[in-house]
């Protein structure tokens, strides 16, 4: 029905990018972009008004978004000449307007595009060699000039890279090696550069695409002294193996899974170093936190524990229950012993659930006097019943 209500306003619409790339990888993916030849805001609100819809539009950008009573979301965008300034060596040719917008983007395997026009409907549109591309194997830019234009390209490649199990192309790979010894990079600001690194440690195993950062001299991005060292990889691996853990036995828990990665990058650094690091990536506050400061508790928390062993589940609780999920990930990951590692994880999956229904009211009717006393009591119920003490039957 989308391409009928282009019809009805004479434009033409395509389903584009990583969609498609997908349907040709065997690969779900739920982020449907729509390219429209002509104005796609007001085919974004004909197209929510007859779904019922809502819709975001963002004028300057030409972009909308529609969103379904059930959340699932739709981006449309205009493709527009007069936008696109052709890199400079690069001759004028005549090109329709979807041609130009799969032109302006990354690699050859996201220039896939299906027509939803009726009369055209499924009409498979491939002006860049994609197919051939996918079937080799290989990511590709479009033009010399690509990563000039925008060196955030270097790490997609290496993350599409990993995630499909390709390989970056000759002429591509020698363009990145190029852009990094000239220093592109320089010019990009910290908060671009750290959104690419933190989708590639948002990846399914970000470890490859690490080591492929290294080949490519790009992890001094971060600070020049990180290697994929042994101790690093083990690490990542330790990681890995942790979020799997989790993700097995708490599927809803939503958590940042790159900052567990990311904890072990910046492992080696202390406070100031790492505190560097957060303020040239313009990191907000949430993350500086977890970073400069609750990193060196759980870590002073992980030598604690290893004096520490036969704690009561009281005890344990008192240490563990400031911590936020993904530090309590980082300290199970990075634990040497697997006796720790199990101290940990009993706290997790036990523990943390634990709380008291006393609530002050109650204490009130059984006639005692508000004050401290209050938070003793609770304190020593929750004790009791973290040890066993007491069972009831919430
Ligand atoms: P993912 O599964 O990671 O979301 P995707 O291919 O859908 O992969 P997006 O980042 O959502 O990637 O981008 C959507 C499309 O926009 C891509 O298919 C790509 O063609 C284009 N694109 C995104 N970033 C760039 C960029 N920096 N330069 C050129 N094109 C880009």
């Amino acid at each position: 029905s989308a391409g009928e209500a282009a019809d009805e306003l004479g434009y033409g619409a395509y389903v584009v990018g990583g969609f498609v790339r997908d349907l040709f990888l065997v690969r779900s993916n739920e982020d449907i972009d729509i390219v429209i030849e002509g104005n796609g805001i007001e085919f974004a609100k004909k197209y929510a008004k007859i779904h019922n819809a809502r819709v975001h539009t963002y004028e300057k950008f030409g972009t909308a978004v529609v969103i379904f009573p059930k959340g699932f979301k739709i981006d449309v965008v205009t493709a527009r000449l007069e936008y696109y300034r052709f890199p400079a060596d690069l001759p004028i040719v005549e090109m329709s307007s979807i041609k130009l917008d799969l032109y302006r983007r990354d690699f050859t395997i996201n220039t896939l595009a299906i027509q939803l026009n009726p009369n055209r409907f499924g009409t498979l549109i491939d002006f860049f060699s994609a197919q051939k591309d996918i079937k080799e194997k290989a990511i590709r830019i479009l033009h010399n000039l690509s990563f000039v234009e925008d060196p955030t390209r270097v790490f997609r490649a290496i993350r599409f890279e990993q995630r499909f199990g390709f390989t970056i192309g000759r002429l591509t790979s020698g363009l990145i090696k190029n852009s990094v010894k000239m220093g592109f990079f320089q010019k990009l600001s910290g908060r671009r550069a750290f959104n690419e690194l933190r989708q590639i440690l948002e990846e399914e195993n970000p470890t490859p695409a690490v080591e492929r950062m290294h080949d490519y001299d790009l992890l001094k991005i971060i600070h020049p002294d990180i290697k994929p060292t042994r101790k690093l990889i083990a690490d990542f691996t330790a990681v890995k193996k942790v979020l799997a853990w989790h993700d097995l036995l708490f599927l809803d828990e939503e958590y940042l899974r790159w900052t567990v990665y990311f904890m072990m990058l910046i492992r080696q650094f202390n406070k100031q170093k790492s505190n560097e690091i957060c303020q040239k990536f313009e990191m907000a506050p949430k993350y500086q936190v977890i970073f400069c400061k609750e990193r060196f508790i759980a870590d002073q928390c992980l030598y604690w524990l290893s004096f520490n062993k036969s704690l009561k589940n009281s005890e344990l609780y008192r240490e563990l229950s400031g911590f936020k999920v993904e530090l309590l990930l980082y300290m199970m990951a990075a634990a040497r012993r697997e006796s720790i590692k199990k101290i940990i994880s009993h706290y997790f999956t036990r523990l943390r659930q634990i709380t008291t229904s006393i609530k002050g009211k109650d204490l009130m009717a059984m006639g005692i006097k508000p004050g401290p006393v209050y938070r003793e009591i609770m304190d020593a119920v929750l004790d009791a019943k973290l040890n066993g003490q007491i069972k009831t039957c919430e």
